[in-house]
């Protein structure tokens, strides 16, 4: 099956389902992570340079599962429903031909996050659409479930699905760890080295989600999802692993 996992930034995806794309991963599924927006936005530098950096590490981090990146490009904090954007989203779900899209859920804190929920919702319906006049690619007809990740720190999220990631965690916090330049403080330092784990915010604030989601279900860590209810987006089935 494919999994297609969609952030607005490097780094997203992993906070939020890095641990169940791995688990996904393992059992075999070909599961594509895709980054919506470059990343120029910080730490500070010169921002071409900074969205190749982001870039990199994006890719980094994938290959710790062996997952697929899809990079869009789109500038940092620059995302907005157009015509232009929306028809990137749908090339990439009739390129990656998903069982299931995870994306952010509506109410997150980030315009980019928020835009993106909106984007793939409408990609996901007009890349069935046959004569959707901004797209070479074949229609994807296949129903598909969207389950919504987490909030940043769960804030707004109750959730209604949960993943056991305890065996992932590790691989969760090594693809994380990729992504280096986002614990840069101010400016972009090429020898900068990742803090040790206690004084990683950004590795204690995964610790911490990741073991209230595990709690509540039982189990040392886990991720949590809620799913879009709406036609051609429900099934009798769990698809997550
Ligand atoms: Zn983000």
């Amino acid at each position: 099956m494919n999994i297609l996992a969609i952030g607005a930034h490097g780094d997203d995806i992993e906070v939020q389902c890095g641990g169940t794309i791995a688990k996904a991963a393992a059992r075999g599924d070909k599961v594509f992570m895709c980054v919506v927006t470059d990343g120029r936005g910080r730490p500070k530098g010169n921002p071409d340079e900074i969205a190749e950096v982001r870039r990199k590490e994006s890719q980094a981090s994938a290959d710790v599962i062996g997952a697929e990146l899809i990079w869009m490009g789109i500038p940092d904090g620059g995302l907005k429903p157009t015509e232009e954007y929306t028809a990137q989203f749908v090339n990439v779900i009739r390129e990656a031909k998903p069982n299931i899209i995870i994306t952010h859920p509506q109410d997150d804190y980030h315009p980019d996050h928020r835009y993106t929920h909106e984007m793939v919702l409408d990609a996901a319906q007009l890349a069935r659409v046959r004569n959707y006049p901004h797209s070479d690619l074949p229609p994807y007809r296949e129903p598909f479930p969207i389950a919504f990740m987490d909030g940043v720190l769960g804030l707004s999220f109750l959730p209604e699905e949960w993943v056991d990631i305890s065996e992932f965690y590790e691989m969760k916090k090594e693809m994380l760890s990729k992504h280096v330049s986002q614990m840069m403080p101010d400016t972009y330092d090429p020898d900068f080295e990742m803090p040790p784990e206690d004084q990683n915010p950004m590795l204690r604030m995964i610790d911490i989600q990741s073991a209230y989601r595990g709690m509540q279900c039982g189990a040392r860590y886990g991720e949590a999802f809620i799913f879009w209810k709406s036609m051609a987006r429900v099934l009798p089935y769990r698809i997550l692993p």
